[in-house]
């Protein structure tokens, strides 16, 4: 019955150009309604009136400040990359940054927003803040407000580098589909929005890797696994159809990456870095090659 309310609202939020995700609405509603037996037209109204006030609320922040799913903020950001759009509903996708930090962004094609060009600084009014995985995105909406800017914006850590051994490949690496909507990875068919789907395949890594020092996620795309690999997302789907099994590609991965020094760099967005070239590594860095010398030679070796 919840589920049914949070559709209804969901609907609502719509019309007034607010995507909240489903299981949003559910929660508060299912908070108000059996946590705290509030009746249910006054819980209606209750979530209705929140998501309204946030709404007008849309206070100017940085990057890094994004900290919550759900909330409406105004950016002042650049646009980094923009990436070739998977769905017939996504307008655009990419990253964007400030000063602070860069993250992920989303346009609806419902949303009828006018594009924005790569490497052009805008005013994103009225967006609202998104977590999958914990990575923290932003979507610009229908009461999204896009206002280019004359002045330049400096992004930070546009990219980073680093050195060490692949530790661990995490689930949701390997042979895996998406949803054909929004483009996010299923778990068991199922996108966290959108329900069950069809979904499409695609190849991805999620690893950490480490120096010794740091543990790092970083995130590889089909095209940077394709290559490093030498396996392509066709051969990687014929594998899983020959073997009725999809881990045996995640096996085939994890067999080749497992304790293998790496040199990787791209541009980190929140707790990953987004891995655009990768390069295998000597086992041991020029660095601590002279740090054990120095060692060595303390001990009189
Ligand atoms: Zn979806």
């Amino acid at each position: 019955m919840v589920r049914d309310i949070a559709e209804q609202l969901k609907v609502r939020f719509s019309e007034m150009g607010l995507e909240v995700p489903l299981e949003e609405i559910e929660k508060k509603l299912d908070e108000l309604i059996n946590g705290f037996r509030v009746p249910v037209e006054e819980a209606k109204r209750s979530v209705l009136s929140q998501y309204a006030k946030e709404r007008k609320s849309a206070d100017l922040v940085k990057v890094k400040d994004i900290q919550s799913e759900g909330r409406w903020i105004s950016l002042k950001t650049k646009v980094v990359q923009l990436w070739p759009s998977e769905s017939k509903l996504i307008a655009q996708s990419g990253l964007i940054g400030d000063d602070t930090g860069i993250i992920r962004f989303v346009s609806w094609i419902k949303s009828d927003l006018p594009p924005v060009e790569e490497d052009k600084c805008y005013m994103l009014k009225n967006v609202v803040t998104d977590e999958w995985q914990g990575r923290y995105s932003v979507k610009l909406t229908r009461s999204t407000e896009i206002v280019p800017l004359e002045e330049d914006i400096e992004v930070s850590s546009l990219v980073e580098e680093f050195v060490g051994a692949i530790v661990d490949i995490q689930s949701g690496s390997g042979l895996i589909k998406r949803c054909e909507f929004c483009n996010r990875a299923l778990l068991k068919g199922s996108c966290g929005e959108h329900g069950k789907v069809d979904g499409s395949y695609d190849l991805r890594i999620k690893g950490v890797i480490d120096d010794g020092k740091i543990v790092q996620e970083i995130l590889l795309n089909r095209e940077i696994v394709e290559n490093l690999i030498g396996i392509t997302l066709d051969e990687a789907k014929k594998m899983a159809v020959e073997a009725l099994d999809q881990s045996l590609v995640l096996d085939a991965f994890q067999e080749r990456l497992i304790g293998r020094y790496f040199s990787i760099k791209g541009p980190r967005v929140g707790r990953y870095i987004l891995v655009e070239h990768i390069t295998s590594a000597p086992k041991i860095s020029d660095k601590e090659v002279t740090e054990l010398i120095k060692e060595s030679e303390a001990l009189g070796c």
